[in-house]
């Protein structure tokens, strides 16, 4: 099986069968559910404006091939590859790279979402924080270093926690505010400074929908880049409480099974994954 292998510093020159991941904004260029090499995308960088070889940030290799990451200028119009066509998988067009993460082989997810966190980073990590001085790339290691004062500057990583609760055979689903209409899923949130990842999730649990969980176990994680989270995925058993949405995040949520699922995220998402799991076992 192929693999996807970060790296910050390329050992050879950029060829032109080497693989581009070009985005525009959140859209991600491809060619059906391959993404394109130089030799394809070169037209298209040059047309933008970009130099393919030293406007490409590498990160990385698949198998001989190395992976070069773009950012398109905001304003470009190309009418050769459809920008944001979003609701299709064809040929030379631009994707959400969010709704289509499961699409692609493997290791081509793995690559498109580091190069989406790695862009993502690069444009909010210009300056030092500590002085303002306009951070260069560090030499050592995937990072940034301030020239004047020496800081250095890691790519964030935002971890998140992600909780399948169950009460009898039945598991919460919640519909998220900013979810497509009739979408439910797995409770989620961000941890905050000093907490254990149980401390968030009974933490979110509460907040959202006003009901005590107990018994928490860990069952997997998954790099989320949108723009920059880990997904830690548990589980959890009900302990008190009616389900009380807090109106703000969670507008709806009740218990399910298999049997009465509402829509659920696609394949390619830890919800998912977790919520397949659960369904295998599952005995009415
Ligand atoms: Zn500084």
């Amino acid at each position: 099986m192929i693999k996807f292998k970060p790296a910050y510093k390329s050992v050879r020159a950029q060829q032109p069968n080497d693989l581009t991941f070009i985005f525009a904004g959140a859209d991600i260029l491809v060619n059906e559910d391959r993404v394109p090499s130089v030799e394809d995308t070169v037209s298209l960088l040059t047309e933008a404006g970009l130099d393919p070889e030293s406007d490409g940030m590498f990160f990385g290799s698949i198998e001989e091939l190395n992976c070069y990451a773009y950012d398109l200028p905001e304003t470009f119009v190309s009418e050769e590859w459809e920008i944001s066509a979003g609701d299709s998988f064809g040929v030379n067009q631009f994707v959400l790279l969010r709704r289509w993460v499961g699409e692609f082989e493997k290791n081509i997810n793995t690559a498109a979402g580091y190069a989406s966190h790695l862009l993502h980073w690069h444009k909010h990590s210009r300056f030092c924080g500590r002085c303002g001085t306009e951070n260069n790339w560090y030499e050592k290691e995937r990072a940034k270093r301030c020239p004047s004062c020496g800081n250095m500057q890691y790519p964030k990583i935002s971890p998140a926690i992600i909780i399948m609760i169950q009460k009898d055979n039945k598991i919460l689903l919640g519909h998220n505010r900013r979810f497509p209409e009739g979408r439910y899923s797995l409770l989620a949130g961000f941890m905050e400074i000093g907490e254990t990842i149980e401390e968030t999730a009974v933490r979110e649990v509460r907040e959202e929908v006003g009901i005590e969980i107990g018994n928490l176990r860990y069952i997997s994680s998954q790099s989320w880049p949108f723009p920059d989270s880990l997904m830690l995925g548990l589980r959890a058993d009900y302990v008190s409480g009616e389900i009380t949405p807090d109106g703000i995040e969670i507008v709806h949520a009740d218990w399910y099974s298999p049997e009465t699922f509402p829509s659920i995220p696609g394949h390619g998402t830890i919800a998912r994954k977790i919520i397949d799991e659960y369904t295998k076992t599952y005995k009415s």
